[in-house]
């Protein structure tokens, strides 16, 4: 039997996708080249933005047409298919599932009625309304893997739908964690980024031994736990909510080599008035006094962040307040977006909405001047030699390497000789900027530099 996946929206339903996915493999599933060639087409949604949602409108309609023709399974699951369920099923009746955010137990009941060619036949019991995180989310012969450890939020930012659709915080088992990561590590994974809305608010009760996990200790476990089998060796963490980065965890950071020093920290805007509306609960002085105290802790940390632009009620004076912050700060990167009115969120009836056009041409700007400090800032790494993440032969030149480094940005380098390098770290110089990608010299070669 074959299946095809169609994702949209964040990393989160990236990885939610690719552990359904795995599931479907393990039964025994392939994967179809194109969704018009499989049995089962598995949508997963996202509500973030109204573009999101307009895209998977055209998709349902595309794929009931489609229904006309062959007989195959549709499925929706994510942010859409909480959010409008009962929506999707009455404006796409074609559509056989429409699996919630905490109905995804039955997924393995509906698999394996589609196996067996027999009706699925749904149980009167709602199932349990608790998150149900699924088994690694690897992709097979990946070297760098998503791990969710948490869901849901807690912090109803005024202009975000994320605690509506996804819920309230839940955490992860600390052993479920550290037994994925096993079986991740026995794959040759190299590089994990631990996932959630809010990952630095993970805490996670452990009854046996009576006692609350929150982040950092989580971290300080998952780091004394890798280094046993030496597989993975950069770990990530993704979102982190400035008001939760807490100094225990900037500790952790600054401790743990196996913690990459490159921190993703959404500030969302640079005036206090708009942080406010948009109920951020910290101020661009805490924000500007948080990065000092982690720059101070970690020398050479890097960040990046996210920007909201045009949030309702916004001025020229509080856009120059954005534009100062990110002067002052220099993120390496950043996304960038201007506010689109969520239904459902409280900041989509606020007064004072500003018009698209104006929004756009304050996004721009703020692009325009990320962009050239981003540039500014590769510029300057040229010459430095640094550990890289090789991944694969280079799609443009197959007699090139392709990789990472720590800080995310894209090396390629000469690899006619060096494809025994796929999957380590070498230790390479970067000679030129070409683009978004450096050029590299190997320094070291065939030696897993990070494991010494
Ligand atoms: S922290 Fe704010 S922006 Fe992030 S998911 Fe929660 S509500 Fe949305």
């Amino acid at each position: 039997m074959t299946y095809f996946f169609e994702t949209y929206g964040c990393q989160m339903n990236h990885a939610e996708s690719a552990s359904v996915e795995q599931t479907l493999i393990s039964r025994g599933w392939t994967r179809a080249g194109a969704a018009e060639d499989a049995d089962l087409v598995i949508i997963n949604t996202c509500s973030v933005r109204i573009t999101a949602e307009t895209r998977v409108f055209g998709r349902l309609a595309h794929f009931t047409a489609l229904k006309k023709k062959r007989a195959f399974t549709l499925l929706v699951m994510g942010c859409m298919a909480e959010r409008l369920h009962e929506e999707l099923q009455q404006r796409f009746p074609k559509v056989d599932f429409v699996v919630g955010m905490f109905e995804r137990q039955i997924f393995i009941d509906i698999f394996q009625a589609l196996e067996e060619k027999r009706p699925y036949i749904s149980i009167d019991e709602k199932p349990v309304n608790e998150y149900f995180f699924a088994p690694s989310s690897y992709e097979s012969g990946a070297f760098q893997t998503f791990v969710p450890i948490m869901n849901g939020c807690n912090n109803f930012c005024s202009y975000c739908i994320v605690p509506y659709v996804r819920g309230r915080e839940v955490s992860r088992a600390v052993d479920e964690i550290l037994a994925e990561l096993d079986v991740l590590a026995d794959k040759g994974v190299r590089e994990i980024t631990l996932l959630g809305q809010n990952v630095n608010s993970y805490r996670f009760y452990d009854p046996e031994t009576e006692k609350t996990v929150n982040f950092p200790a989580l971290l300080t476990a998952i780091v004394r736990h890798i280094e046993k089998k030496g597989s993975i060796r950069w770990v990530r963490f993704m979102s982190s909510h400035p008001k939760d980065l807490s100094d225990e965890l900037i500790e952790v950071i600054a401790r743990e080599e196996l913690v990459c020093s490159f921190i993703h920290l959404p500030v969302q805007h640079g005036s206090n008035r708009i942080l406010q509306a948009m109920n951020r609960r910290y101020t661009r002085e805490s924000y500007l006094s948080l990065i000092g105290r982690i720059r101070e802790k970690i020398p050479g940390v890097t960040f990046s962040t996210d920007i909201l632009v045009g949030f309702p009620g916004e001025t020229e004076e509080d856009v120059e307040q954005t534009i100062d912050l990110i002067k002052t700060i220099r993120f390496d990167a950043a996304y960038m977006y201007y506010y689109n009115p969520r239904e459902g969120t409280k900041a989509c009836s606020f007064p004072d909405q500003v018009p698209e056009s104006v929004r756009k041409e304050r996004l721009a700007r703020i692009i325009k001047l990320q962009n050239s400090l981003s540039a500014d800032l590769m510029r300057k790494r040229v010459g430095k030699t640094v550990p890289v993440l090789v991944e694969s032969t280079s799609r443009n030149n197959p007699e090139e390497l392709f990789g990472h480094t720590e800080l995310g940005e894209m090396v390629v380098f000469e690899g006619k000789n060096n494809t025994g390098l796929i999957g380590n770290f070498v230790e390479a110089e970067l000679i030129c900027l070409r683009g978004r990608t450096f050029r590299a010299r190997i320094k070291e070669a065939g030696t897993d530099i990070l494991s010494r």
